[in-house]
């Protein structure tokens, strides 16, 4: 039960990691050529001939996906930032991961549903706490 020593070097590599990751992006980064709103274009007949490709940066924000075209310095030097989300991602899972197997290898379980072993924050009724000073009769 509780942690290995496993478990500590597992959460200090971690801990680790995640000190190093530095500023991270949320969404995603695209890159597309698109055609453009003009019918008269050479985009709308010749496929060699869309406009770009540009990098578009996307996210959402509340209910709203939000996309924003990046220059190629912007992509240059911002590329790294989405790289740094996804290895946060990814170390956020491997966090949970050793969380999970941690408490999923304790082998302490309740033996039965009898009213003793509920956790002890419901022993006191809110009635019973409320009833204030009473005036002498
Ligand atoms: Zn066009």
């Amino acid at each position: 039960m509780g942690t290995t020593k496993d478990n500590e070097r597992a959460l200090e590599r971690i801990e680790a990691d995640l000190s190093k990751i530095g500023y991270a992006l949320p969404g995603t980064l695209s890159v597309q050529a698109y055609r453009c709103g003009k019918t008269n274009c050479r985009c709308h007949t010749d496929p060699g001939a869309l406009h770009g490709p540009y990098a578009y940066w996307t996210r959402k924000v509340g209910r709203v996906t939000k996309s924003r075209a990046l220059t190629a310095e912007q992509l240059a030097e911002y590329q790294g930032w989405f790289d740094n989300a996804r290895r946060l991602k990814a170390l956020v899972q491997e966090l949970y991961d050793l969380a999970v197997s941690i408490l999923d290898e304790d082998p302490r379980r309740l033996r039965s549903r009898r009213p003793e072993n509920e956790l002890s924050g419901h022993a006191k009724r809110p009635a019973e706490q409320s009833s204030g000073p009473r005036q002498p009769a």
